[in-house]
């Protein structure tokens, strides 16, 4: 060995030197084959890993994500510019989504499958972004103190009737913004001033932290009834299946009949992504039925795609003509709404 050593050391160069190259070559290969997506997302990771999982599953696409709230995402992504290596935002509301394009952080995407999959309403008319789930914004009142037959709209919550009797969440979160935002769509600017101060006048209590707040103090009977999101009244009801609420939906007969404020969880793709083409795969696969599905089953939101049904708890509350003008109003009238809560002292 000792002399095998010495005597060989130079013929033993050209092998070490193919081994060295033949490693190499297979690591670079691995490299550029391994394709992948790159998401940041503001929703949790038990609401997106499910559909990644089906996602590399079927395509072999592994899919790596960030985690964060959407004012710190939208930050990052403007910070890193062309140097992003996100693929794909992925958040919460219509008014984040119109934000980020504002931000000329999206690529459009025009693809037929999204716009077969996707109904025209919850996608960016630009093809910027695109809804993947619906949550529908209604009204959940105490069952001991309301006839339902006594409620009809959003608009109605601002009748005489409700006087100290209304619990809203605050006009800081999006959601109620977006609300605001489709009435100003809706009605223009003069009106829904004219129903939001209404809503003030009619309040229990100041407005409350988040939904679930609000429907406690419904259940409590610190107020009769209030405006939320669905899922949370579906997670509420879940862990206390006892407590006297219900749900109505709202404007689907008579003077308002625009339906139900819905809005959506969704995504675009990125404008400096490093992997287009994965990144397209992706978005089309969550609109198609297998991803919905699980859209459908994890958060007890609505699957946008219409070939599929809800979950059996969400289908349980019933069937609701849903308001079809394109969420980009949501984010188009966002400052309008604002500014209009602030005017009628809707904190
Ligand atoms: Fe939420």
């Amino acid at each position: 060995m000792q002399i095998l050593s010495t005597k060989n050391t130079q013929s033993n160069f050209p092998a070490i030197a193919v081994f060295f190259i033949a490693t190499l070559f297979i690591f670079t290969s691995n490299l550029v084959h391994a394709e992948q997506v790159i998401v940041y997302s503001a929703r949790i990771e038990q609401l997106i890993k499910p559909m990644f999982d089906a996602f590399t599953e079927k395509t072999g696409i592994q899919v790596k994500y960030t985690t964060d709230k959407e004012g710190p995402l939208l930050a990052r992504l403007q910070a890193e510019g062309k140097n992003t290596s996100a693929d794909m935002l992925i958040t919460t509301d219509a008014g984040n989504l119109w934000a980020a394009s504002q931000a000329k952080i999206f690529r459009p995407f025009d693809s037929q499958i999204l716009k077969s999959n996707i109904p025209e309403h919850l996608r960016d008319p630009k093809n910027e972004w695109f809804g993947l789930s619906i949550r529908a914004r209604t009204i959940i009142y105490n069952t001991d103190k309301v006839n339902p037959e006594d409620l009809s709209s959003y608009e109605d919550l601002a009748d005489p009737k409700w006087r100290k009797r209304l619990c809203l969440r605050t006009s800081k979160k999006i959601y109620n913004q977006s609300l605001v935002a489709m009435m100003i769509a809706e009605h223009g600017e003069a009106e829904t001033e004219r129903i939001v101060k209404g809503w003030v006048s009619n309040l229990a209590t100041d407005p409350l932290s988040d939904d679930t707040r609000a429907m406690e103090f419904v259940a409590a009977g610190r107020c009769d009834l209030t405006v939320v999101n669905t899922y949370y009244y579906g997670r509420l009801m879940q862990d206390n299946p006892d407590l006297p609420l219900g749900i109505f939906w709202p404007n689907q007969s008579g003077e308002n009949n625009n339906g139900v404020h819905v809005n959506i969880s969704g995504a675009g793709l990125t404008r400096y992504g490093k992997n287009p083409q994965a990144a397209e795969q992706l978005l089309e696969f969550l609109s198609s039925i297998q991803a919905q599905k699980l859209f459908a089953d994890i958060n007890m939101e609505y699957p946008v795609n219409t070939n599929i049904a809800p979950d059996p708890i969400v289908a349980s509350w019933g069937n609701f003509i849903q308001n079809n003008i394109n969420l980009v109003k949501a984010g188009e009238l966002q400052a309008a709404a604002v500014k209009l809560m602030d005017r009628v002292g809707y904190r």
